[in-house]
């Protein structure tokens, strides 16, 4: 952990997504003058297009969980703070079919190990929690502390919160980082210089090309994600639905006892084994229903964001064969995103020793889970004060992120 500022007066925050938007609201909290760059709008990247889903049952043990946790705990705080973000707070589902059950128990024996509270629910429970389920669903994993938002409305209620406290949100491109004898003192950007006591670089997947202009190296692969939208539907429910080939996708959950990728993965996720896939369903206040997740890894942050052939049918494919229910349900909208994953699947929370005053808050890979912990710690490390968590494993200097590193899995 590297703190390099002491009391700034004034903070710039390069990115208005999820982690530039909380950096800056719990800034403003302390009372620091924060101006909060973005050069489209706030929850144009990422985070504005993503799931919403406060993914604990997925993390993996170590840093990805204590920053879950975190994380998890303060959306508790903001849903009663800030406006209204859809914060559905019911937990996870995972449903299964009787092929996955040798996975099952060795899955939940290691999760409850890991501190997350969990029970396994019989088919019955299953389609209680969620209606849509056929009747082969034979169980599900009932992951207590999962829970799901809105991910534009949050990024705009966390906005809309530090803006009160006179945090300014400007419109402009961060043309290069300010480095005065060593020191960052601002940014330039399209519109003129800006000058700051620290700069925090919470830029999601275009983070890297703003570091390397410095000298900085800062190595991501780069994934285009995608979902869609269905009409609402009558049947409600409130749980952060998965599917099983979710497990594939997961490091940890692959050295189960029990784990075979036969018996996880769809023959559709067989024959186009290039898309990941998190499979995932859930309702919007409004009755509709968000469904996803196909993750490809593409060459760098400006890649279409668009949906692929293989991504929806992906989606479609394995959720239309998973729950027949969904088939015939008009879709009315798809899109996709682009998100940073670095070699060690987490992200840099941490002040740049080798340049005081320049913080980075980059490199999530499921920064919706993590955002509002990372935002307090990125605003605790420039305030000079102790985070809540370890912060060694988000250590800008650590050969994941300054040398890279292959990694066999996607998320985990
Ligand atoms: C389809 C999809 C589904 C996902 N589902 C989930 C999920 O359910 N749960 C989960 O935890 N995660 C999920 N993710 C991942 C999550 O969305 C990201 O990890 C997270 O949004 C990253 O947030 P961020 O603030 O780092 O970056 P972003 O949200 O990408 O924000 C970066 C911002 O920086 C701005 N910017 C960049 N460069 C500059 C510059 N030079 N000058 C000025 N502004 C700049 C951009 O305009 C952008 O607004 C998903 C992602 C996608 C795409």
């Amino acid at each position: 952990m590297t703190s390099n500022t002491e009391n700034p007066a004034h903070v710039v925050v390069v990115g208005a997504g999820v982690i530039g938007a909380t950096t800056a609201l719990y800034l403003a909290r302390s009372g620091v003058q924060v101006t909060l760059v973005d050069r489209e709008r706030p929850a144009w990247g990422a985070s504005g297009r993503n799931a919403g889903y406060i993914s604990m049952v997925t993390r993996a043990p170590g840093g990805q969980l204590s920053l879950a946790n975190l994380s998890r705990e303060l959306y508790g705080e903001l849903a009663e703070e800030i406006a209204d973000f859809e914060f559905q707070p019911n937990g996870a589902l995972v449903y299964y079919y009787e092929e996955q059950l040798p996975l099952i128990p060795g899955f939940v024996e290691r999760r409850v190990a890991d501190g997350l509270p969990m029970e396994i629910v019989d088919g019955d429970r299953a389609r209680e929690l969620f209606p849509l389920l056929p009747d082969d669903v034979v169980g599900a994993i009932h992951s207590l502390r999962d829970c799901y938002l809105h991910p534009e409305k949050f990024v705009e209620a966390a906005v809309a919160a530090a803006v009160e406290l006179g945090t300014k949100v400007v419109r402009a491109d961060v043309l290069e980082l300010d480095i005065q004898d060593g020191r960052c003192v601002g940014v330039a950007t399209s519109e003129g210089q800006l000058a700051a006591d620290a700069v925090a670089v919470t830029a999601g997947s275009w983070t890297p090309a703003l570091l390397e202009k410095a000298g900085l190296p800062f190595h991501v692969l780069h994934m285009r994600m995608q979902m869609a939208e269905t009409a609402p539907v009558e049947e409600r429910f409130n749980v952060a639905a998965y599917g099983p080939s979710l497990f594939h996708e997961y490091a940890f959950v692959r050295e189960l006892p029990g784990y075979d990728d036969d018996i996880v993965m769809h023959p559709l996720q067989q024959i186009m084994p290039e898309v990941g896939l998190l499979e995932l369903v859930c309702q919007r206040a409004d009755g509709r229903l968000w469904l996803g997740c196909p993750i490809e890894f593409v060459d760098g942050p400006d890649a279409s964001p668009e949906p692929t052939v293989a991504g929806l049918a992906q989606t479609f494919g394995v959720l239309g064969d998973h729950i027949p229910a969904l088939q015939h349900i008009p879709v009315e909208r798809v899109w996709g995103g682009i998100a940073p994953q670095t070699g060690d699947g987490l992200p840099v929370l941490d002040g740049v020793s080798r340049v005081p005053g320049l913080f980075i808050g980059s490199g999530h890979a499921y920064g919706a889970t993590v955002g509002a912990g990372s935002g307090r710690v990125l605003a605790d490390l420039i305030l000079g004060q102790q985070p809540a968590i370890d912060m060694t494993p988000f250590r800008y200097e650590r050969p994941a992120i300054t040398e890279g590193m292959a990694r066999a899995a996607t998320l985990g």
